[in-house]
């Protein structure tokens, strides 16, 4: 018999996405909750993220302008997925999401716009969106949370500028810019007079955008709420009593503690990216070198299930989601990994080659595309790294990952090896291993196509999704420019993991499945836990944040016992 120290109703771990949602929706139907964190704040991964959540057909797409449908919707999955698996829980996100999100924004200070520019990854695909499909956090005032805005994980200090000012794209070209227009000077003065008085009460800045504002509404409702949250305990193993998941040992600062779940434990630790030995078996060799995981995702929970009777579901396209990364070593020694997600692959006048000095890929697809791209070629001809190579115009104009666009020295750059210069091409594939011939053919043909505006051998530049992020002055094709006169500047780019996809196999409701399929009672797993519903493809903006939203809901009011009850009526005319 166990002995316990203490009981609740539902017992969450991981303050993400995933679990600070299913915390909340659990406290709201009237359960008891607890909430364990293992580090001292909330946010986990969320918090550096741009808290985008991918779900079709919401209310918020219609207020927004730019209505979309779960027909087309499931039509687009059923497309990017085909028989990969998945089809129920699938089902059950496409007809939840939209009430899920009416749902918490009528009950908590959750809140998100759709965004009406924001193109689905793969365009080419029948129910493809350009906008309304894609949600985003609503700005949140930090200062509303009081002593507790330090419990919100700031984002990455990459993230940020002049010490801890958040930035959306949005600001970037009147940051840029300020004196370019009286718009953009308004825009500046704005960000810079709050900031400062924030400076001088604050560590960093109170104007939460993106995935730290999904984080701090969180927070905030669920302090609102009154759902306790204990920092600094992790979950250590789960109890099963009777065929059920009963509840789990925790180590916090009170040393060890077993707590009592009635009604079930949800789990939500972030997934497996940083456990050695299911990192080795799940990922290829080629992708494992980096990761964009916070260092305490060590999966705790995925082990702990396991050793319960659940099942690993790593039947996936790719058992992880990628973004193309460079590195910088700061002086400290420590690394500084910049993922290049949006703001340079696709401007006019980059391209990625292999060891050959070849292209591999569409650069401007997607930040996964890309990198599934870059695993495919390495597996025939050493692709990985991959360099970008651009021009010193290019710099100026866009940057190149860490170095901001106009930076006039790069000596730092250079210095640390983050940047490769060399003043010809023939001198820069040598510079960076590359074949010389191959990548002086490559830069001719590129410059080619860049002066006709077709990029005949990738397409660069004819989706939504490459056109969005290219520079619209640039013509005839925003994402293509001819590369030259040198210097030349390479930058090498490794596949790094955003998430991992291969996760505990479940249901529609969140339940953990044993090797049987069968659900474990009392055990419920959400966020990168859980295997994704998307199989390892990547969707649209917003991946695997709104399936974090969905089933930390439906999750939570499983356990509570209303699974069965009809969701809020607005739900019924998405269906
Ligand atoms: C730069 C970047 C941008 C991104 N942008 C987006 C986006 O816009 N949209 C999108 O859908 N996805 C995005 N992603 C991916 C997304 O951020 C994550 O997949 C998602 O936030 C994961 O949510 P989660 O709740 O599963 O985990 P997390 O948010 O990481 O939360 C897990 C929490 O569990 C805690 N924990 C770990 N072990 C234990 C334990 N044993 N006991 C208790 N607690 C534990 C962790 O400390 C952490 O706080 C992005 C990723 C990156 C790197």
């Amino acid at each position: 018999m166990t002995r316990w120290d203490e009981q609740t109703d539902l017992l969450v771990f991981g303050a993400g996405a995933g679990g600070m949602t299913a915390a909340l929706v659990g406290k709201l139907e009237g359960l008891d909750v607890l909430l364990c964190e293992k580090t001292e704040a909330a946010g986990g991964i969320t918090a550096s993220s741009a808290g985008s959540a991918w779900i079709p057909g919401t209310s918020q797409s219609r207020l927004a302008g730019v209505p979309d449908t779960v027909e087309q919707g499931r039509a687009y999955l059923d497309s990017v997925i085909g028989t990969r698996g998945g089809d129920a829980a699938r089902e059950v996100f496409l007809r939840t999401g939209p009430a899920v999100i009416d749902d918490l924004e009528a009950r908590s200070a959750v809140k998100f716009a759709a965004a009406t520019a924001h193109p689905d990854y793969l365009g080419n695909h029948p129910g493809a969106a350009f906008g309304g499909r894609a949600l985003v956090p609503l700005a949140f005032d930090g200062r509303l949370l009081g002593p507790d805005f330090k419990r919100v994980l700031p984002p990455w200090r990459e993230f940020m500028v002049l010490g801890g000012m958040m930035v959306t794209r949005a600001d970037i070209p009147a940051l840029l810019a300020p004196l370019q227009s009286l718009a953009n000077l308004r825009r500046v003065a704005a960000l810079l007079g709050r900031h400062a008085l924030d400076r001088l009460r604050h560590r960093r800045g109170t104007n939460l955008v993106m995935g730290n504002a999904l984080v701090g509404r969180l927070l905030y409702s669920l302090r609102e709420a009154g759902v306790p949250i204990r920092f600094g305990t992790r979950l250590v193993e789960l109890v099963g009593d009777a065929g059920r998941i009963a509840g789990a040992v925790v180590d916090g600062p009170g040393g060890r503690r077993t707590i009592r779940a009635e009604r079930g434990v949800v789990l939500a630790t972030g997934g497996l990216a940083r456990d050695p030995a299911l990192r080795a078996t799940l990922f290829p060799e080629a992708a494992r070198s980096l990761s964009l995981a916070p260092e305490s995702h060590t999966g705790d929970a995925v082990n702990a299930a396991l050793a319960q009777g659940g099942m690993l579901d790593d039947a996936m396209e790719s058992p992880g989601l990628w973004m193309p990364c460079s590195v910088l070593m700061r002086q400290d020694g420590t690394q500084s990994v910049w993922p290049h997600i949006i703001l340079d692959r696709a401007k006019p006048g980059l391209i990625a080659v292999n060891a050959a000095g070849r292209r591999f890929c569409n650069e401007a697809d997607s930040y996964h595309d890309v990198c599934m791209a870059m695993l495919r070629a390495d597996a025939v001809s050493p692709a990985i790294p991959a360099h970008l190579i651009v021009d010193r115009r290019f710099i100026a104009d866009y940057g190149l990952g860490l170095v901001h666009p106009g930076t006039r020295n790069l000596s730092r750059f250079i210095r640390t090896g983050y940047l490769i210069e060399a003043p010809d091409l023939r001198t820069l594939a040598v510079r960076i291993g590359a074949d010389p011939d191959g990548l002086e053919a490559t830069v001719t043909a590129h410059n080619a196509a860049a002066r006709t505006g077709v990029d005949h051998a990738f397409g660069r530049g004819e989706s939504d999704l490459n056109r969005i992020n290219g520079d619209p002055a640039n013509k005839p094709n925003p994402c293509l420019r001819p590369i030259g006169p040198g210097p030349f500047y390479a930058v090498a780019v490794r596949p790094a993991d955003l998430a991992s996809s291969a996760g505990l196999a479940g249901d529609g409701d969140g339940r953990v499945l044993d090797a049987a399929g069968t659900p474990i009672p009392g055990l419920y797993a959400c966020g990168n836990d859980l295997a994704s519903i998307f199989r390892g493809t990547y969707p649209g903006p917003g991946t695997t944040i709104g399936p974090a939203l969905v089933f930390g809901w439906r999750a939570a009011r499983h356990a509570a016992g209303l699974a069965d009850d009809p969701v809020p009526a607005r739900q019924e005319e998405h269906a």
